[in-house]
């Protein structure tokens, strides 16, 4: 692939991006359950025209563009007011989820490397349910993980474990408010209360639910206490761009107080250059999430957003009814927020699906890991608030459909047991290719049916399957000059 000799012109320029988009899901028909946050389309009207209109300032330095520190320090006044921080309270813009748990993580580990000045091994603690973003931000800042088991019934983190896993290198405990996979909220307040007798920092992850929660307790939902009104929480992470619903690209981490998060932030003088002063892992930083992210909170205000909290919740409710009087599928754990897991003891939740996607519909599948088995996700949205009922007429048919299937194919018990014998460091190229194809994955042309696929992951080792996906991305990340875009499933 090589730059176009002449450049192209605007109309087929875009005729052309459209063309490449043809392939993707359809977002707006309310049919897809993850990924997606859509409070339709006035808020999406608002969010890219603010988005555009700052696309080209700059973040990397505030004094030259007021306006997107004004932006920040207001997105920030309102989520501490809204998560009961107090006049101490401060955070700062990030880019999503994985960077502001990754900045809070060092904040963490320097805060501690500064107090214990013979820290050699910082340790976080984190439940089987902590989202995969401490597991990067621990391979990222060399922490070492001390992964502890959730209680098997509610999926909640149990205090516990998490009390017997805490040594003197601990520098972090985490909550889920709620984790992604089950949407259960951990019990904050008796985690925090472990925090404050080891004097260790502790996390509230509420990327996902931190921004609606506080509507649905407005709503009559059930929620227990998550945020800094709960003494011994030091740190939050709340994204916007998911049920803020905002464009991608924003999230917000928020500390207790102003000298936690000086931990955080990175200054370099030891370049010839320009002075760099980065609060967090970006340097040069459009102003558009931002702008966008400012827009939108204003745009729906309280009452907006006390109407899309209304309609989720109420939809959720709906979902959850459904599924249970579904035969052989049931719903996991009592989900407290608009998420929901659905498993079966009857067959392989896998090819539900590849069934939905075949009537159009677009859910998550979960591998087993810990107490968790295999599931199938639903993150709810109220894009999709209008849809549950024609979404579960698909599910019923689906369910019959994946129980004509029956369970795994043995294929993947197959592969499982080949792999047992293999030594993890030795394994190259051609093992991976082998091991993709015996499951249908033919270069990176995926299968239209991914039950296989998801099988096989189910039934690896993880250290084993995170080396395959490895593999498989590392493929499928390259040019290809035939002028279409890879087909994924
Ligand atoms: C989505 C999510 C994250 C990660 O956020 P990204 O914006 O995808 O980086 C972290 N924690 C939870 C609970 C999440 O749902």
């Amino acid at each position: 692939m090589k730059l176009p000799e002449r450049g192209l012109e605007r109309d087929d320029l875009f005729a052309r991006m459209d063309a490449y988009r043809d392939q993707d899901m359809n977002w707006r028909s309310g049919r897809t359950f993850a990924y997606i946050y859509d409070a339709g389309r006035e808020a999406e009207r608002v969010g890219k025209e603010a988005f555009a209109s700052f696309l080209t300032e700059n973040a990397l330095d505030p004094t030259v563009f007021p306006s997107l520190l004004k932006f920040e320090t207001d997105l920030v006044g309102m989520a501490t007011a809204h998560l009961s921080g107090g006049d101490e309270a401060v955070g700062s813009f990030t880019s999503g989820g994985t960077e502001s748990i990754m900045l809070a993580c060092k904040a963490a580990r320097d805060q501690a490397r500064k107090a214990r000045p013979n820290l050699a091994r910082p340790e976080i603690v984190l439940p089987t349910t902590a989202h995969a973003a401490f597991h990067k931000a621990a391979e990222y800042l060399c922490l070492e993980r001390v992964m502890v088991p959730v209680d098997p019934e509610t999926f909640k983190a149990d205090p516990e474990a998490i009390r017997e896993a805490i040594t003197p290198n601990t520098v972090m405990l985490v909550a889920s408010s709620p984790s992604y996979a089950h949407g259960v909220i951990d019990p904050v307040e008796e985690i925090a209360a472990l925090a404050r007798e080891h004097d260790l920092w502790l996390h509230v992850d509420a990327c996902v639910g931190g921004f609606l929660l506080p509507f649905f307790r407005r709503l009559g939902a059930e929620v227990p206490p998550f945020d800094f009104s709960v003494p011994g929480v030091t740190s939050i992470s709340m994204d916007l761009h998911k049920y803020a619903f905002t464009p991608k690209g924003a999230s917000l981490v928020l500390y207790r107080t102003r000298s936690l998060r000086r931990h955080q932030i990175f200054a370099c003088g030891h370049w010839t250059g320009y002075t760099v002063i980065n609060p967090t892992v970006q340097s040069s930083r459009s102003g558009g999430p931002l702008a966008a992210a400012w827009a939108v909170l204003n745009h729906l205000g309280d009452d907006g957003y006390m109407d899309l909290a209304k309609r989720t919740l109420d939809a959720t409710r709906r979902l959850v009814e459904g599924i249970e009087a579904i035969d052989g599928l049931d719903v996991m754990a009592e989900p407290e927020f608009c998420m929901v897991a659905a498993t079966s003891d009857d067959f392989s939740v896998f090819h539900i699906v590849d069934e939905m996607k075949e009537r159009g519909w677009y859910i998550q599948p979960q591998l087993a890991f810990g107490s968790s088995r295999e599931n199938i996700h639903f993150s709810l949205h109220p894009g999709n608030a209008d849809k549950i009922d024609a979404m579960l007429e698909a599910l019923q048919e689906s369910v019959e459909a994946a129980r004509a299937r029956g369970g795994g194919s043995g294929l993947a018990a197959q592969v499982a047991k080949m792999a047992e014998s293999l030594p993890l460091d030795q394994l190259d190229e051609s093992t991976f290719g082998q091991l993709l194809s015996v499951a249908g994955v033919d270069g990176v042309d995926l299968p239209d049916r991914m039950a296989e696929i998801n099988e096989m992951l189910n039934a690896l080792p993880r250290p084993l399957s995170e080396k395959l996906l490895i593999e498989f991305i590392n493929e499928l990340y390259v040019c290809r000059d035939d002028g279409c875009p890879p087909r994924a499933a």
